[in-house]
């Protein structure tokens, strides 16, 4: 299997990637990965601010908000607090973030959600000037109940205000084209900037970034494809509990060699899954 990138184009718009995180969660290590000990580690829930030349501020992703606690504050929605206990204050909301860096909601013109579990999508009410991408799939499948969802991981609380007008829902199937390895990507902005790819698996509907700035600058935001890099370098998933999280294990775990083969084959492509507590450590606690 070769998994080559196409060259970055000298024109490709340059994009600027600023990599943050919207609070943590506290599990145990061999939730991330089988067989490391069982101690409690605060897991990051990264999300991305890509600044973009021409289509402005676009956001991968919002973390988590301090929303959560207000959908989890009764039963049977507290179960979630109480199996991932979550920390975070309302200075570490994305919006909060953003702010200190001077950009407004009414700045933020896109946000592309990966998926829309609750460590995802937590911020996305306070962007309500943006349009909001997220895969067909993933949306019809979560117009079920809230309780039925409750049990797959999500708060439809979070989301259930995003303004139907503003939502743009990717069809991977209907108007994907292949982009190198992957079949069925869209290119956003029809520039090659920034290349969506479908990583169904962990979700039904979820998808990856792909961000090309230059040939020497690129990178993958694949969410939660993998929890840690180790996941797919070492092959190895998490504990039994955390695998029957996903949507759909076999699919979920036939990315781990697809995703180490990638980085073999391209050495700067910089590969980020958004809970890994030491790509957290190498980017944003310095
Ligand atoms: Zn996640």
């Amino acid at each position: 299997m070769n998994m080559n990138l196409p060259p970055v184009a000298e024109t490709v718009p340059e994009c600027k990637l600023t990599i943050m995180n919207a609070g943590f969660c506290i599990i145990k290590k061999s939730h991330l990965l089988k067989g490391a000990d069982p101690s409690d580690i605060s897991v990051p829930s990264l999300f991305f601010l890509i600044k973009h030349p021409v289509h402005g501020n676009i956001l991968f992703d919002t973390g988590y908000s301090t929303r959560y606690f207000e959908a989890t504050k009764n039963f049977p929605f507290s179960l979630m607090n109480k199996i991932t206990p979550v920390k975070i204050t309302e200075k570490e909301n994305a919006i909060s973030q953003l702010l200190e860096k001077n950009i407004t909601s009414k700045q933020i013109q896109t946000v592309i959600l990966s998926h829309l579990h609750a460590d995802h999508v937590g911020g996305i009410s306070d962007f309500n000037y943006s349009t909001i991408y997220v895969s067909k799939k993933e949306w019809r499948y979560c117009q079920q109940p809230k309780l039925k969802l409750l049990f797959k991981g999500y708060l439809k609380q979070l989301f259930k205000n995003i303004n139907l007008s503003s939502l743009k829902q990717l069809d991977f199937e209907e108007s994907g084209c292949s982009y190198g390895p992957f079949f069925n990507t869209i290119d956003l902005f029809k520039d090659n900037s920034i290349i969506l790819v479908p990583l169904p698996g962990h979700s039904i509907g979820q998808c990856g970034l792909l961000l090309n700035i230059s040939n020497k600058e690129r990178y993958f935001l694949i969410a939660d494809s993998v929890y840690v890099k180790a996941n797919y370098q070492k092959n190895k998933g998490g504990s039994l509990l955390s695998r029957i999280a996903h949507y759909n294990r076999k699919q979920y775990e036939s990315n781990f060699p697809m995703l180490k083969q990638l980085e073999m084959d391209n050495p700067d492509l910089m590969i980020i899954p958004s809970h890994d507590p030491n790509l957290y450590s190498q980017f944003i606690s310095k």
